[in-house]
Order: C-alpha cells, then structure tokens, then sequence
C-alpha cells in the first residue's frame, strides 16, 4: 500500500509555492492510469482540479483551457457546436495533462498518430525554468518529451489544442467475425481504406486452428444525410450522464476461466450484433457505462498489459503471445487489438505494427507470465505501455525504449534536483543523474 500526501490543487500559485518545498511531488489528472505513475510515496500527489477554458475559436475550432479539465468536459461543451476532440482513448474520463502525459492514442492512431498532433501549445511550470511556453517552434525539444513524459518534467498548466468539425455524433459501424489470427490481421488490411477507425477483439481462450478468432469492429463518423432524422432527432446527441454503478468488489473466487469465459462470449455476442449506428459514447468508451467497473476484479485488483510489436513479424509474434497467455494459468479478461502507425519521440509508445491489451486479475503466476512476455516483445523489437504498466524493470525499460537517456537529459536541465517523481520513475530509474 502506498502512502502520500494527497493534496487538491486549484491554483497554479500553490503549485508554485509546493515546488518550494523540499518534499518531491507529483500530479495527479482523473487518475486513469492503470500503474503506479500518477502516485508518489513519501511526498505530495497533486491532485489537478484546473479546469477552466480559456478561449475558443468557433471558425477554427482551436480550444485554449487549464490542463485538468477532461474530454467529457470538453464533449459537453462543444458537441452541440459540432467540435469533438480528435483522439480519443477507450474512456472519455482523462486530463488534457493526463493525455499528453501519456501520449495517449485512440482507434485511429494508424491514421491520426497520438494526442501530440492535435496540440499546438501548451505552457508548464518547471521547478528551474519556472513557467515555459512549449510548442513546435518554442522549446520544441520540452514539448516534444512531455507528450509521454509521465508528469515528470512539470505541471502542465493550460493546453492548446485543436478540436475536430463532425456533422453527427454517430458512427456508420461495421463488424467482421474472423475465425482465426491469419484472418484477423487480413481483415484489419481490407478494411483499412474504407474505415478510420478499428479495433478487434479475440477469445483470449481460444487455441490451435482458432487462435485469434474475435470480431473486427470498425467505424466511420456518420455525416449528417447517413443518419435517419426520424429515429435519430438530435444530430449531436450528448452522451446520457446515466451510468450503472458497481456497488462493490466482486468475490475474487468469482474471477475465474468460467467467468472469463461467459464475459468473453458477451462481449462477442455484443461485438458482432452492434448496430450499424452507434452513438460515439457506446462506440469510443463503451466501458464508461459501469461506474466503478474495476470493482468487478475484485480487492486484488487487476493490471492492464499492453505492448505494440513492429509489423514485420506481428503474426508469429502475436500468435506466441496468445499461446503464452492462453495456456497460462492467468485469467485474461477484456482484451482489444489494435493496428497503430508511426510513433513519435522520447517515451512516446506507438510504433507503426499491432498493439494488444488484456486484463489479467492480480495472481501469485501473474508476474512470471508477464516476465515471459516482456521477453518476448523484447525480442521482436517491440515495447510495453507504460501507461498501463505496473511491472516493467529498469534493464528491459532502457532496451524497450532507447530514447530515454535523451528525455533524461530534458528532465536534467529542468528539473535537477529531482523535485518531481512518481512511482513510476523510481521503478524504471528514470531519475539516475541524482
Ligand atoms: C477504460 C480505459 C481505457 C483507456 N484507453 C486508452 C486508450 O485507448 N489509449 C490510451 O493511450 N490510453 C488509454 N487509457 C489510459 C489513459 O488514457 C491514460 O492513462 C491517461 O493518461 C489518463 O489520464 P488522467 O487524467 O486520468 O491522468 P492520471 O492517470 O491521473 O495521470 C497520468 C499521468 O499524467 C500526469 N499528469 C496528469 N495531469 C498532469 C498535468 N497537468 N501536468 C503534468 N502531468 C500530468 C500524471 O503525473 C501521470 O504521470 C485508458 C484508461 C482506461 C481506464
């Protein structure tokens, strides 16, 4: 259990004052991180509670505002305008400085890249520069390590980013049931160049001739003459702020292959029936519906492992992956497939190939599986999300991601002393100059 000093901050000047304090901190957006980096033992986790807009500019859709506000926020303000954010995650409940913190990517990310492309600026107080404007052409190297910066080089303070025109807020969706990985991969190229938005899922139980089998969902933004006006009254329908509510932890003796396998064949059933207009709630952050979904793994609680592999050998390797995770004896729940493009820079995650992410209930053989798959997405020059990570160690982190010796010496020049840590540093030795 991690102890720290939880602090709401709602002014910028009490951060100031706190970076003055000898204690180390960290800051803490909607806390959706599935690891240990938005929380510091021994010091003060900052809870972001900034969330003004500050200017908007209807013409072009450019939104100024404080770094804690959430794309929720933003979706609620500006959809009956027609303006969406352009990259979004699976959960519509993360900061502005939580998405650049991370670099989050969304089920376009072959075709958009990360949150870094819809950003043009952003400011952030540093404990030895002070306040610093970041953009592509001032401090560009410091904008550029931020976006998966993992809240380590400063607070973010406000965020400049440029929001997407949309005519509904519906998606023309389709699913394809594949039987196999083979077909997985080759639906996911078919598909491409009619969709811009993809993502699979598999039965993570499933062995021999049907490995990989799952559905394809894919999904374009509906323009205004695809919807029926009958059925569909409000084109830019806000989402219902009705969610069903977890109202405590499952038993963790209910978390097992059978229950594994009855939530698969739901999501299976749900995944190939979607109907052919889905609202962007239900089709982006399906999970969003179930408040306190985590709750459903239990007091053990439950880890994320995501990684993306270079496309050059993705069948061989996703199919060895599957097979490691199939025949261990580690419970894998919610598990999504993803085609990503280039990547970006520091420790930035994406690179152009396939990521996967499956849900694995804490358990005593949970981390030598995980030790089996770093190894081999190692090997076959892939890396981990560090984002969702809670295991990767120092010597595999510097392999997996070799620009971090640069983004150190970021860090270095504004941060020399170390002021600002999270759990997640320390694990991956990502403050060695001290
Ligand atoms: C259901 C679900 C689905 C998800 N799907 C995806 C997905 O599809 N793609 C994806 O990329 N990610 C995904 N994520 C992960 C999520 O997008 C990221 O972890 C995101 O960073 C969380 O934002 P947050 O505001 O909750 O930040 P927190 O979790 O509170 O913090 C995350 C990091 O941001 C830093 N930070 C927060 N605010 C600031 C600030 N103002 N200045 C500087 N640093 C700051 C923190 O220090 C920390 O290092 C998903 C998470 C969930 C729960």
């Amino acid at each position: 259990m991690i102890e720290t000093k939880l602090k709401q901050l709602t002014g910028i000047d009490q951060y100031e004052s706190i970076l003055n304090f000898d204690e180390p901190n960290i800051v803490r957006g909607l806390g959706r991180s599935y690891g240990d980096q938005a929380v510091l033992a021994n010091g003060f986790t900052l809870k972001n509670r900034m969330s003004r807009i500050i200017a908007f500019d209807e013409d072009t859709g450019l939104l100024k505002a404080e770094s804690g506000i959430s794309i929720a926020e933003i979706i609620e303000v500006f959809i009956n305008k027609g303006w969406f954010p352009p990259i979004v995650p699976g959960t519509k409940f993360v900061t502005l400085g939580g998405a650049i913190a991370n670099d989050i990517h969304g089920k376009a990310h072959h075709v958009d890249g990360t949150f870094v492309n819809c950003v043009s600026e952003f400011t952030m107080i540093t404990p030895e520069k002070g306040r610093l404007i970041c953009s592509r052409s001032e401090n560009e190297e410091i904008f550029y390590a931020a976006f998966g910066g993992l809240g380590l080089l400063g607070w973010i303070d406000t965020v400049t980013i440029q929001l997407k025109k949309i005519e509904t807020s519906y998606f023309k969706t389709e699913a394809v049931k594949v039987s196999n990985l083979r077909e997985m991969i080759d639906a996911f190229s078919e598909y491409d160049q009619n969709y811009r938005y993809s993502v699979a899922w598999f039965d993570p139980l499933a062995k021999g001739e049907s490995l990989g089998k799952g559905v394809l969902s894919l999904g374009n933004i509906a323009r205004l003459g695809e919807i029926d006006s009958g059925k569909q009254k409000y084109p830019l329908k806000l989402h219902s702020q009705k969610k069903l509510d977890l109202p405590m932890f499952l038993p963790n003796f209910a978390l097992n292959k059978l229950s594994g396998q009855i939530l698969n064949k739901i999501i299976e059933y749900s995944q190939a029936n979607a109907p052919e207009l889905t609202h962007y709630d239900k089709f982006f952050f399906p999970l969003d519906a179930i408040g306190q979904w985590n709750r459903g793994y239990g007091t053990r609680g439950f880890i994320q492992y995501q990684f993306v592999i270079p496309m050059n050998d993705e069948y061989k390797i996703l199919k060895e992956a599957m097979n490691l995770i199939s025949s261990s004896d580690c419970t894998p729940f919610l598990n999504v497939l993803k085609k990503m493009g280039e990547g970006s820079k520091y420790l930035s995650f994406p690179m152009e190939g396939f990521t996967l992410a499956i849900d694995f209930p804490i358990s005593k053989k949970l981390p030598a599986l995980i030790r089996k798959l770093d190894d081999l997405i190692l090997s076959a020059g892939g890396r981990v999300y560090l984002g969702k990570d809670a295991f990767l160690g120092k010597e595999v982190f510097r392999k997996m991601y070799p620009q971090w010796e640069e983004w150190q010496n970021v860090k270095l020049q504004l941060d020399p002393e170390g002021k600002i840590q999270n759990e997640t540093s320390k694990r991956l030795g990502l403050l060695s100059y001290l």
